[in-house]
């Protein structure tokens, strides 16, 4: 069977769930073999009937010599199956499982595993999971060993994907498809063992060594596809280059209408962005910097060059509220010189999208979505790109020829990450904040202090004009995370118990954006002195005269994350403050030993001010995953690889080098390099 028939043509099993399979990504045999399970039940060796113990978790295999249902009270029941084998026999009980009896029949053989229980002076077994097996010795996949365990969907089960696997790894054919050497080299082992031990392994060490492998193609692949991508970019003529030296004086005469010098990593940032425009390759590069490190004048500097050179630029923003602050920002510094700003947005419909003059569009995907109509779209920007997907970054690209393209991220990218997945792009640092820039003063505030932090922050407003955010991470509460303060009650709570007197403000994301937009401006304006929100202003918002920060349940936050929320603080020359509170005293189900770690977690914000020690204290602390707080960390979705398994990315990175040049001689490995290359474009 080859590793590319499509499932449903498999049989009647797998074409009953054809929906199921299609939802979480299984359509054919390769796909379903890569399913990996995330964990391994332990069961023990199989037991002889006559030596069980009272207590033991076991596994025993026998004959079923009767097997009948017992109504007890109140329509319950109990199925007892009794089996023997050569050294005795015992009751194995189910309970409430009718439909156990029509799958288990007098003479069939089994294999359960379970716990062995008292009943009267009797031993029985309570069974946890059981199999009919085709004949005694045949091996048993559902009650010995290590178990895998898979992620489950509705109608999914790990049993059904058991048996499933186990067919296909007798069916299907898996061939090698790396180089002997390279096999050699790194101590790898074969694919097919490697397939059949991540899923049936003896042993925890077998089923490390079958990870590491597949964890090895996965990176290699992902690596060898990226330097692919690298060389047809830098082979690309089709860029129109820049005219850069013609247009530095007025270049030079924006910068000097800026309200404050650049610093020397945004001047070095723009050279290298121009060195970028004056090739023929269009551009490719990553502006990381820590948050309010100066990323969006970077861009304007650059978009107004695009401007210059007679081209359109389009930038995109993950929200409407980064959409319309960026608008702001742009008009400010562009317009003086004649570049016409427009903003898109879905709630800033425009009549006559069609005809509208511009040479520059601000906007969020809504960019994407058709609007507006470029005619010479030359400089593609994104900012906080993790937020985005390739799909949407590749769309947004096909607007113009062949546009040049800057992504800007706060979120750091560990290093060794970024040569492996991301070696076709370049990287330019911001790693120096403008001057002035104080460190926020960062404190992990104890429950009993609450108030007199409260008290503390109302005199700074009162004496220094301070403006308050006030962080919380949910807005209605919800019965799961009933501790967790909701923005709004928080918002009426401090309105009537601890602010009072003072003008307050609600911002979250179910708000229209005209209510969002008003609220924003009020704060911006001073008429309101604390701004209660969702995360929603996690993202790029720029109020320099905000100077206090309050963070709710910070315990939910990663590190990295949590110095970027403060981030919104501390752009103005002011003195800062950020203040977090934990949800641990408040009964959040939090054990003593829990709350100490995260006290000591977040005591790292109290004394390390730079975003890339923290993403990397998270990294070891929380592991990847986790690493920049939620869902999205802006690495591409790698299904068996960890990236903190630093040696296996090295190896990979490496051998993918090695291979480069040979990788004719591998049609099998270049295939999948190749496919791993297309980006899928759908837009849902
Ligand atoms: P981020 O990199 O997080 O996107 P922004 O571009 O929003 O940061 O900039 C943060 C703030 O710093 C803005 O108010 C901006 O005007 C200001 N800023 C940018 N560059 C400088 C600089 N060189 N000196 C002083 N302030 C600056
Ligand atoms: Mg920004």
């Amino acid at each position: 069977m080859d590793l590319k028939t499509p499932l449903v043509l498999l049989g009647p099993t797998f074409r009953m769930k054809k929906r199921i399979l299609e939802k979480v990504g299984l359509e054919t045999v390769e796909d379903f073999l890569f399913y990996i399970p995330f964990r391994y039940e332990n069961n023990s060796v199989v037991y002889k009937i006559g030596i069980l113990q009272f207590g033991e978790q076991a596994t025993i295999q026998g004959e079923v010599i009767a097997a009948i249902n017992i109504f007890t009270r109140r329509s319950l029941s109990i199925q007892k199956i009794t089996i023997e084998d050569e050294t005795g026999k015992i009751d194995a009980v189910f309970f409430n499982q009718k439909f156990i009896l029509s799958n288990i029949k007098k003479g069939d053989f089994v294999s359960f595993a379970g716990r062995v229980e008292k009943f009267g002076s009797k031993k029985i077994l309570t069974v946890r999971s059981y199999e009919v097996l085709p004949e005694l010795n045949s091996e048993a996949i559902h009650t010995t060993g290590l178990v895998p365990v898979y992620s489950e969907t509705r109608g999914l089960f790990s049993k059904w994907i058991r048996n499933r696997i186990k067919y296909l790894l007798e069916q299907a054919k898996i061939e090698e498809y790396l180089p002997e050497n390279m096999i050699r080299e790194n101590q790898l082992i074969s694919l097919s063992a490697a397939i059949r031990n991540i899923h049936f392994p003896k042993t925890l060490e077998e089923a490390e060594r079958a990870r590491i492998r597949l964890s090895f193609d996965e990176l290699l692949i992902k690596h060898a596809a990226s330097l692919i991508r690298k060389k047809e970019q830098e082979q690309k003529k089709e860029a129109t280059p820049f005219e850069i030296e013609k247009n530095r004086n007025k270049v030079r005469d924006l910068i000097k209408t800026l309200p404050f010098e650049l610093t020397t990593a945004q001047k070095k940032a723009i050279e290298d962005v121009f060195s970028d425009l004056k090739k023929q390759t269009p551009m490719n590069r990553l502006l990381e910097g820590d948050v309010g490190s100066g990323k969006t004048v970077v861009a304007a500097i650059v978009a107004y060059l695009a401007f210059l050179n007679g081209y359109q630029t389009a930038l995109m923003t993950p929200t409407e509220i980064l959409a319309n602050q960026h608008f702001s920002t742009f008009r400010t510094i562009l317009e003086p010189f004649g570049v016409k700003v427009e903003l898109f947005t879905s709630s800033n419909k425009k009549p006559k999208t069609k005809n509208l003059k511009f040479d520059v569009a601000v906007g969020t995907h809504a960019l994407i979505h058709n609007r507006p109509k470029f005619d010479n779209l030359g400089l593609v920007v994104i900012d906080e790109q993790q937020r985005f997907g390739v799909e949407q970054r590749a769309i947004l690209k096909e607007k113009g020829a062949s546009p040049h393209l800057l992504s800007m991220t706060a979120t750091p990218i560990p290093r060794t990450i970024f040569l492996t997945i991301y070696s076709d792009l370049a990287l330019s640092v911001l790693d120096e904040m403008p001057k002035g820039r104080q460190k926020i003063k960062t404190w992990v505030v104890p429950e009993e202090k609450r108030d007199r932090g409260y008290r503390w922050i109302s005199d700074k407003i009162r004496a220094e004009k301070s403006q308050v955010f006030v962080v919380c991470p949910f807005i209605e509460p919800s019965e799961t995370l009933t501790s967790v303060k909701a923005a709004k009650v928080e918002f009426e709570l401090l309105k009537k118990e601890v602010f009072e007197g003072f003008k307050l403000g609600l911002l979250h994301g179910r708000l229209k954006t005209s209510e969002k937009n008003s609220v924003i401006e009020k704060f911006r304006e001073g008429s309101i002195d604390i701004l209660v929100a969702t995360p929603v202003i996690e993202v790029g918002i720029d109020i320099p005269t905000a100077d206090i920060m309050i963070v709710e349940a910070a315990e939910r936050f990663g590190l990295a994350q949590l110095h970027q929320l403060r981030g919104r603080v501390g752009r103005g020359d002011k003195q800062s403050y950020c203040f977090l509170f934990t949800q641990h005293h408040r009964g959040a189900g939090f054990t003593d030993s829990k709350s100490e770690k995260t006290l000591e977690r977040l005591g790292y914000l109290q004394a390390i001010d730079n975003g890339p020690d923290l993403a990397e204290i998270d990294l070891k602390l929380r592991g990847p995953g986790d690493m920049l707080g939620t869902a999205q960390h802006g690495i591409p979705d790698l299904k068996i690889a960890s990236l903190s398994d630093l040696p296996t990315i090295e190896k990979a990175r490496k051998s993918a080098e090695h291979l480069f040049d040979k990788l004719n001689k591998f049609p099998m490995l270049k295939r999948k390099v190749e496919e791993a290359d297309i980006p899928k474009i759908s837009r849902d």
